[in-house]
């Protein structure tokens, strides 16, 4: 494909807050008290960057979080939008703590064909426990309750840790109780990133765990008819993105304005407070992935444990205290004019 007739990713997952009603032990991006939700988009420039849409025709747009409901009018105004710009899939990530009948009908009516709710296990416990909230697990089944008997797919993310691994399977039995068949089941490793390093003695699975659970998630996939049990593996993408020279197709916006890469990569290439986000397009983010810095930052995370970026030990320093920002257009990003960065660029 000719990346000068590619106008635009054909995905876009944004944060559209880092607030949260909860404090969950894994969460990767320590939603709810870190510095980002603090300074997150206002509604006027969240508007400004949709209408970047207007003429890219978007597969999917996913409204990620933070809990995505604590700007829920926000999000229904986007979608109102989206969809004049024939956007295919719009699609909501929640704890499912705020999700009401009336909720619900609202988002539908707007657009939104996707709803993912949050469900890490069948024993109220090790749900509440994780989300470090009594209530939560009420919460959520609710949510996939109402859910359920609208018509909307209905996913759920399930987070393995050390204490809830074979819940999985009381998990895909209340998707198919609820009638719920033709959607995802999605898990994925837990992320060794924000909250979650706090917390790893608490919750990490053993490497005998992630093994049962891999075998597990084959064996329902044989049985689930409809339903898809899906194993998410970052380090998957990071392989095949940068080895297949990808034009880029799903991209990730915090919601104070910054793009990034990837989650899984200490890397920072613009803002949206800068410039628009045509404008990174076309000065490089087309074809991020192709660049040595990107090739040679994903080749530092070879295992689940390399996300633990301070204690990578294939990492230069200057990347294991947070994100570096070298912006696509102010700073010139091809020249790595940042010397610690020239020199492991090479
Ligand atoms: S994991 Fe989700 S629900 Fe939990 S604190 Fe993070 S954003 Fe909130």
């Amino acid at each position: 494909m000719d990346k000068n007739f590619v106008i635009g990713p054909h995905q876009v997952s944004f944060d559209i807050t880092n607030k949260c009603n909860l404090r969950c032990l894994h969460c990767y991006n320590s939603s709810g008290t870190n510095l980002q939700s603090e300074n997150e988009l206002t509604d006027i420039e969240v508007l400004k960057f949709i209408d970047e849409f207007k003429n890219i025709k978007l597969l999917n747009f996913c409204f990620c979080g933070g809990e995505t409901l604590l700007r829920k009018d926000l999000i229904l105004k986007c979608c109102k939008k989206l969809k004049e710009y024939d956007c295919y899939n719009l699609s909501i990530v929640t704890n499912g703590i705020l999700l009401t009948n009336k909720v619900a009908d609202e988002l539908i009516a707007a657009g939104i064909n996707k709803i993912q709710v949050s469900l890490d296990g069948i024993n109220p416990h090790s749900h509440d426990y994780l989300r470090n909230k009594k209530g939560a697990f009420s919460g959520a089944i609710n949510a996939i309750k109402i859910l359920s008997e609208k018509n909307v797919d209905t996913g759920i993310a399930f987070t393995p840790t050390s204490y809830n691994i074979e819940e999985i399977v009381g998990v895909r039995d209340l998707m198919l109780d609820y009638g719920i068949t033709r959607s995802t089941l999605r898990v994925q490793p837990l992320m060794i990133m924000g909250r979650a390093t706090e917390n790893l003695a608490k919750i990490l699975p053993s490497s005998k765990q992630y093994r049962k659970l891999v075998k597990i998630v084959r064996d329902l996939n044989l049985e689930s008819k409809g339903l898809q049990i899906d194993w998410g593996d970052p380090i998957d993408h990071l392989i095949r993105f940068t080895e297949q020279k990808f034009l880029t197709n799903n991209c990730t916006i915090r919601c104070n304005g910054e793009i990034i890469v990837d989650p899984y990569l200490p890397l920072v290439v613009g803002n949206l407070r800068k410039h628009s986000f045509r404008e990174y397009w076309e000065a490089g983010f087309r074809d991020i992935w192709n660049s040595e810095l990107v090739k040679k930052l994903s080749q530092c995370v070879l295992s689940i444990k390399d996300m633990d970026l301070q204690n990578n030990t294939y990492l230069p320093e200057i990347f294991k205290n947070g994100d570096v920002y070298i912006d696509l257009i102010d700073d010139d990003f091809n020249k790595s004019q940042n010397l610690l960065i020239k020199d492991f660029v090479g």
